[in-house]
């Protein structure tokens, strides 16, 4: 049968077997056909086969997975006002100023990506230094995590906050020594002024078309979406539906449900997930929503803390820079049991967001909990983000068959997160390396939007030389080598996602969705690999992006 489309002469990693030199991948359709030497693969050639010749320097592996970002706030984040490149306090405020000269006064100003973190400062805009700069806008800042707000008086009082407004279940107002807020918003207390906000109109469909390109530029065909009704509840699931289902877009969805979209698939849910294929188009799947090859779902999301550049994320050991806080809980280990236990019970994933280790050790309990009360095989029950870990947690997350979806860029972009912890935790922080050598699934991801950027080959080039954006080098006994973490970032996040069938390897019969790489992975210099480049991106056997 001859092939519609073969890359030949370069490397080829397959992930699931051994990488191959001077070899071939051969596709008709959207699948593979075959994988072999480019000899071999010579078989293939038709009268119309197009045919791509590669460098031998070159390597082609399955186009990456992202197992855990949030692609609808991708979209919603590039109409605001992005403070990813400040470094300073007056950057910030002057990035703000120039903003304003574009709105009116009095309507909202809402920033995204401020990093205390990477301010040379290292502290957050102070309120009289955002009130004396935007005297006449209500404003809003989003810290990077999104777990974190600064607002300014006006938005304070669009919201109505005072003195007298108590802490909201889950969140709080800091306040300074006479009880004033301070406007910095911790966790459900941001929604004390987001909810007044007045939404911008979004353009999905040519917003979507453009993050869909960005990802395809940096080689990722597949996506978790990691809180899929977080942006506009059950819109959201529409969203998805009607933009994402039907493939046009070139990318793969996962949907973690959360809020009303997990209460519907609670609620509409049929049996379980784990066991199935790529479904047909139209078909109505066991979670209540519209499924195809392109679109899935399965898994519901809780959230068990914060963040650690937020100083939410719960931990065993108080913060090495902020003594006395050790985050907390977002909820009563009895709740998050009771949660987890309903969803494993109705036959769903779930996916645990915890980043202390003190959450961690609460999510692996509740799916223990869970899994002794209705055991299920196959379940890959996830904890997403996993930053940090204590002896023990590894080893648990092999024998529960959790799956621990990480995000290796953070090593790159968030140094900061890691050199907050104290003297016990710090050789614990992104420890990829533990998670690994216990025998445990990695499903690597990016959590975009929350970082300046979400290349996987940065991810990667950070798992594997463990260095900062800055040159610092974090815990490198937490390194990984190349094929583990071109595997956490391939194969790993179609395991999370009950799709290693059909994604994340190059073997025939799985998805024509891969990526070239203008670079040898199989015995690079790890240095090297962050400057290496995607050169095309193909999904479903469809070449998206070429450059
Ligand atoms: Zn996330």
């Amino acid at each position: 049968m001859p092939a519609d489309l073969i890359l030949t002469g370069a490397a080829v990693c397959p992930i699931q077997s051994a990488p191959i030199r001077n070899a071939a991948v051969a596709i008709r359709g959207d699948r593979i056909l075959a994988v072999d030497s480019a000899e071999a693969i010579d078989a293939f050639v038709g009268p119309a086969t197009r045919v791509i010749r590669l460098s031998p320097a070159h390597a082609v592996i399955p186009a990456f997975n992202d197992s855990h970002q949030h692609l609808l706030s991708y979209v919603r984040s590039r109409s605001r006002v992005p403070l990813w490149e400040t470094t300073s306090v007056a950057g910030v405020l002057d990035r703000l100023r120039a903003e304003v000269r574009r709105h009116a006064p009095g309507s909202w100003i809402v920033a995204v990506g401020h990093d205390q973190g990477r301010l040379a400062e290292r502290r957050h805009p102070t309120l009289a230094e955002l009130d004396a700069a935007l005297p006449d806008h209500p404003v809003l800042i989003y810290r990077a995590c999104s777990h974190v707000a600064l607002a300014n008086s006006a938005a304070l009082a669009r919201a109505g906050i005072t003195a007298a407004t108590p802490d909201p279940p889950g969140g709080r107002l800091e306040r300074d020594a006479a009880g004033q807020p301070t406007g910095v918003l911790l966790e459900a207390a941001m929604a004390l002024v987001s909810r007044v906000i007045e939404a911008p109109a979004i353009d999905w469909a040519s917003g979507l078309r453009e993050a869909a390109h960005e990802y395809h530029r940096r080689g990722i065909v597949a996506v978790g979406e990691a809180a899929l009704g977080h942006v506009a509840g059950l819109r959201d699931l529409e969203l998805v539906t009607s933009l994402v289902r039907g493939g046009e877009l070139g990318l793969r969805m996962y949907v973690i449900a959360y809020g009303t979209v997990a209460q519907h698939m609670l609620r509409e849910g049929r049996a379980g997930v784990g066991e199935w294929g790529s479904g047909g188009a139209g078909e109505w799947g066991r979670a209540g929503v519209a499924e195809d090859s392109w679109l899935r779902s399965g898994c519901i999301k809780f959230f068990a803390d914060g963040t650690l550049g937020g100083g939410t994320a719960w931990l065993t050991e108080d913060y090495g820079d902020e003594p006395g806080n050790r985050g907390w809980p977002l909820l009563p280990a009895e709740e998050l049991n009771a949660q987890v236990a309903q969803a494993h019970r109705a036959g769903f994933q779930v996916a645990i967001h915890a980043i202390g280790d003190a959450a961690v050790a609460m999510a692996l309990d509740a799916i223990e909990r869970a899994l002794e009360a209705w055991p299920r095989s196959n379940h890959r029950h996830r904890v997403e983000h996993v930053e940090v870990i204590h002896p023990g947690l590894p080893e648990r997350f092999a024998a529960l068959g959790a799956v621990a979806a990480v995000q290796s860029c953070f090593t790159y972009w968030e140094e900061g997160d890691v050199t907050r912890l104290g003297p016990g935790l710090a050789p614990w922080g992104h420890a990829w390396g533990a998670l690994q050598r216990a025998g445990g699934v990695l499903a690597n991801g990016s959590d975009n939007p929350v970082l300046p950027d979400f290349a996987p080959l940065q991810g990667i080039a950070a798992a594997v030389t463990r260095t900062a954006h800055n040159g610092l080098v974090l815990a490198p006994h937490q390194a990984l080598t190349i094929a583990e973490a071109l595997r956490s970032y391939t194969w790993g996040g179609a395991y999370a996602s009950f799709a290693e069938r059909e994604q994340g390897a190059l073997a025939p019969g799985m998805f024509a969705d891969i990526a070239v790489i203008d670079g040898d992975l199989i015995s690079p210099d790890p240095a090297r690999i962050a400057e290496m480049q995607v050169m095309m991106t193909i999904a479903g056997g469809r070449v998206v992006y070429a450059r």
